[in-house]
């Protein structure tokens, strides 16, 4: 699948719900309006998507939400995937996840074929934690990350920054991943979800975040590339890698090679803009995949050359039609 700007889109991130046992303020309202069950795909549909895509050129496939660990049948889904990474048609199968549920299933993940997940993590102090997430425990999901890593499954960390929030406690998430052995990356938080329309001021860059840190920390230049927008350096005090994406004050549009698909079937080629593909009617109503598989290709050559959030105008503009809920799109 090669865009018109010559990016070949080989990752797909798949939103397999838009529930999730967690309610982060800067993603979801604490009563969100949910969809109805059956304008979800089922995990037949979504096996079935994700085939058309894999055949198409994906090779990259990441499991995310809402909270994937709380969709009924996900696992039916991993291991239909793991079997397309057991024949050769898929490199590489990964999730996204907020590691309350990670300790019941890593096994079967790893079993699976899945060799790494990224677990998202804002702090490790457990009132702060609670604040984010409205309720969360943060030793459930430290037992999760404990029982994932036990299971032999590479363990990436990600951190939203938020500015007045965690901004202040990341120095010690950064020792512990260190000390764990898990890479880390800090996310620049982004007009979406919780944060649409929220004032430019608020939003903190990486990298500013990095340069402060390289007050405290050494930070030395590091070739780890994962082929995301992700920039890294080694902290030589940990050992540890640690990335750095900047979402607004730095665009990486220019080698993205993803795609999304939220849990209802409608694909998106970027998450700044509007253009969108509405798969569910023809999953439905026709039992071939190649109108599926031309449905996609339509909609490729729509994927813009990069994403309009613009920093620095108050508030932060995004399209309208985006400022619907990150877990519905997927983070
Ligand atoms: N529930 C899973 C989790 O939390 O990892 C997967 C879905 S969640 C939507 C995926 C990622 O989106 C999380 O790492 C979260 O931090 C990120 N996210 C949510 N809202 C965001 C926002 N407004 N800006 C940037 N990232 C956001
Ligand atoms: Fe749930 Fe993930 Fe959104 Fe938090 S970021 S509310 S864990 S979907």
């Amino acid at each position: 699948m090669i865009d018109p700007f010559g990016r070949d889109i080989t990752y797909l991130r798949l939103s397999v719900t838009d529930r999730c046992n967690l309610r982060c303020f800067y993603c979801m309202a604490e009563e969100p309006e949910l969809l109805a069950h059956s304008e979800v795909l089922g995990i037949e549909e979504l096996i079935r998507v994700s085939r058309c895509f894999i055949r198409l050129g994906v090779t990259k496939l990441r499991i995310t939400g809402g909270e994937p660990l709380v969709r009924n049948g996900i696992m039916d889904l991993v291991s239909a995937m793991g079997e397309d990474i057991a024949r050769g048609r898929l490199r590489e199968l990964t999730m996204t996840t907020n590691g309350l549920r990670l300790a019941k299933v890593a096994d079967r993940l790893r079993a699976a074929g899945m060799r790494r997940v990224n677990v998202s993590l804002d702090t490790l102090d457990p009132d702060l934690f609670r604040r984010i997430t409205r309720w969360g425990e943060v030793e459930q999901v430290l037992d999760g990350i404990a029982a994932a890593k036990e299971a032999g499954l590479k363990v990436k960390i990600n951190t939203l920054l938020l500015k007045g929030i965690n901004d202040r406690k990341i120095d010690a998430l950064v020792a512990w991943a260190g000390a764990q052995g898990h890479d880390m990356t800090l996310i620049e938080a982004m007009p979406l979800g919780g944060l649409a329309g929220m004032p430019a001021d608020q939003f903190l860059s990486v990298e500013d975040m990095r340069r402060e840190m390289s007050t405290r920390w050494t930070l030395l230049p590091s070739d780890h590339v994962t082929g995301g927008p992700a920039r890294y350096v080694t902290v030589a005090e940990t050992g540890g890698t640690l990335g750095f994406i900047t979402a607004l004050s730095q665009c990486f549009c220019q080698s993205c090679n993803r795609v999304r698909m939220t849990c209802t079937g409608t694909v998106t080629w970027c998450l700044g803009q509007e253009s969108s593909v509405e798969l569910r009617e023809l999953v439905r109503t026709d039992q071939h995949d190649e109108p599926i598989e031309q449905a996609i290709l339509a909609g490729l050559a729509e994927k813009p050359r990069g994403h309009h959030f613009v920093v620095g105008a108050d508030p932060v503009s995004i399209p309208a039609s985006q400022c619907s809920r990150m877990n519905r799109m997927g983070g």
